[in-house]
């Protein structure tokens, strides 16, 4: 947790010029100076010296905030807003409890067990047709198991790869298509057993990480590249270990062996959608694209409107839901108005939130890696 001190002192940097005002999504949706950047930031500043109470009302504006970031980018004073919001989760915390959702969740991706029988148990629900009466119920691919090691055939380097909970249990297939492209690439891929969730629920509650962060320090200890498949979780391991922590797509546009890849050609209309985590925290959102545009004959273009959060943001969508559905929908617009075959993003998060309704029925939602490795012959 930032100590109150320099929590005052990072809010003390912000000129409140209001030059992050237009890329600020709540903003954008209440016009309310309260749910911007600059009126979060003041607000927090206020709590910290006293001058207001941290009563409802300022919860109220904290918790509609998507930490996507998109502020921070745009501060010419460099306000790290993350660190901010954070802090000021972590204070609320203090107050507050968090919610019954939040709890089953953080309980969830901390054992591996619980999410195993969780995955096989929403195959069973899927096989049994159970969205039907429940439909928030996401679509779950088969549950895999991991080997510590897949070795490439003639190796030209090593890397280690973090699954997290929610790709573990719905997106397997693109972390298979991951050990796929990088073993095909020359890359001899660990997959350590004892790696837990990377903790960013935890810190969205206002919650210590640190138990979590231990063991995934434990767990991917050595100089190993660590990769990831998805943004969110890949936002908060790169905090953890910023010498080490790689996006997947990242990595791989820098990877060496794709001299001696030959690709299916692909003729079909890939439109990107960039995550707030990606963009905004990573900072490796035009990977995708070059990743994309190995594949003959596809035609990748950019989500229009990528600069603004889709409103999945982790917990967001359920504990935010009005606010999340709003977002949700310019993007099922822009979607819509571009009719891709495939919607590419590096978000399981954003994938799940962007697909929960009929409206992009007609669309893939894939993970860039995912319809890299198809093309080069990798059958989930
Ligand atoms: S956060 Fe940065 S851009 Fe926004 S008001 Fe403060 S100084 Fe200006
Ligand atoms: S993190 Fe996103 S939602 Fe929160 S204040 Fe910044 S731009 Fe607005």
């Amino acid at each position: 947790m930032v100590a109150t001190l320099d929590l005052l002192t990072e809010t003390g940097r912000c000129v409140a010029c209001g030059l992050c005002l237009p890329y600020c999504p709540t903003y954008h949706k209440t016009q309310s100076e309260a749910d911007s950047p600059r009126g979060r930031i003041l607000l927090t500043q206020a709590v910290l010296q006293g001058a207001i109470p941290l009563n409802e009302r300022y919860m109220a504006h904290m918790d509609l905030c998507l930490t996507c970031r998109a502020c921070e980018r745009a501060c010419p004073n460099h306000v790290e807003y993350g660190v901010i919001a954070d802090g000021a989760r972590a204070m609320i915390r203090t107050q507050r409890s968090a919610s019954l959702a939040h709890k089953l969740a953080m309980i969830l991706v901390a054992s591996p067990k619980l999410l195993k029988v969780t995955g096989f148990g929403l195959r069973l629900a899927n096989l049994l047709q159970l969205q039907k009466i429940i439909p928030r119920l996401p679509a779950t691919p088969k549950q895999r198991r991991w080997e510590a090691i897949y070795p490439a055939n003639k190796p030209r380097g090593e890397v280690s790869l973090f699954l997290g909970c929610a790709s573990s249990v719905l997106d397997g297939d693109t972390l298979a298509a991951s050990v796929y492209v990088l073993n095909r690439l020359g890359y001899t891929v660990h997959i350590p057993s004892t790696q837990t969730c990377c903790g960013g629920l935890h810190q969205q509650a206002g919650d210590s990480a640190s138990d979590l962060d231990q063991r995934n320090q434990l767990a991917f200890a050595g100089n190993m590249p660590v990769l990831g498949i998805a943004s969110g979780c890949g936002a908060r391991l790169l905090d953890l270990m910023p010498d080490k922590f790689q996006d997947i797509s990242a990595f791989l546009t820098k990877a060496e062996g794709w001299d001696d890849i030959v690709f299916t050609p692909l003729k079909a209309k890939i439109v990107v959608h960039e995550p707030c985590s990606l963009r905004n925290m990573l900072k490796s959102e035009t990977s995708a694209y070059s990743l994309l545009k190995l594949i003959p004959q596809a035609d990748v273009v950019s989500l229009p409107g990528n600069a603004q959060c889709c409103g999945g943001a982790g917990a967001y969508m359920l504990t935010q839901p009005a606010m999340a559905q709003k977002l949700r929908n310019d993007k099922i617009i822009q979607v819509q108005k571009t009719a891709p075959n495939y919607l590419a993003t590096s978000n399981i998060g954003c994938n799940l939130h962007l697909a929960d309704g009929d409206e992009l029925k007609q669309v893939k939602i894939v993970h860039p890696v995912l319809l890299i490795a198809q093309q080069m012959g990798f059958t989930a």
